[in-house]
């Protein structure tokens, strides 16, 4: 998505080789505009696909994930991120590894909001390693839904994420795609 690739080289920062910060307009500041017009790519790319709700992943894929949520007129769900296990027979937990913080969290939903006749619609800002993404698919399959797709912003395409997804049968939508980086430098992969 032109607007989205644009926007990364105007106000993306490539930290290093491995990390981009995107703080000003999709991590820390939000730009509405933007995310609604990614919004829209993603609603106009599924819009076949039967999907009943949209899920994401606490904090960062919340804004892009509910105006999609309005686009598609579903809700949405948001996995919790929560540091221990804690035992409760209401929840779905799964381990996850976080990629920027390199710690382990447990990813929670609740059952009372997924069931068996959900086909999910996954929305998240970047894919890198593809851990986020998986241990969402994984909290989908245990309330015995379907998921119908992985949406996700930014895709750094260097990193195994894609390929994992791939590998498991996932479509993965990714609205720009990072070929390499270093600092200063951002290159993205053809469409
Ligand atoms: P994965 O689980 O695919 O390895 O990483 C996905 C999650 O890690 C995303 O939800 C995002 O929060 C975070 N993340 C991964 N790579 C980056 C990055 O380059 N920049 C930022 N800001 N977050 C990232």
């Amino acid at each position: 998505m032109q607007l989205l690739k644009d926007r990364i080289l105007k106000d993306g920062r490539a930290v290093n080789e491995d990390i981009l910060r995107v703080d000003t307009f999709i991590n820390h500041q939000v730009d509405p505009y933007l995310m609604r017009e990614c919004a829209k790519d993603f609603a106009e790319h599924f819009k076949e696909s039967g999907v009943t709700k949209i899920a994401t992943i606490e904090s960062s894929g919340i804004a892009p994930a509910l105006l999609t949520a309005v686009e598609m007129e579903l809700p949405l769900v948001f996995f919790k991120k929560q540091p221990s296990k804690v035992l409760n027979d209401d929840l779905y937990q799964t381990m996850v590894t976080s990629f920027t913080k390199g710690t382990n969290y447990e990813l929670t939903l609740s059952r009372k909001v997924i069931d068996s006749s959900d086909h999910v619609l996954i929305i998240d800002d970047f894919l890198a390693n593809g851990e986020a993404a998986t241990g969402a698919i994984r909290l989908v399959r245990m309330a015995h839904a379907t998921v119908a797709g992985l949406g996700v912003l930014i895709e750094k395409s260097f990193q195994p994420g894609r390929s994992k997804l791939t590998e498991a049968g996932i479509e993965t939508y990714s609205l720009a795609r990072i070929a390499s980086m270093s600092e200063g430098k951002i290159n993205f992969l053809e469409d």
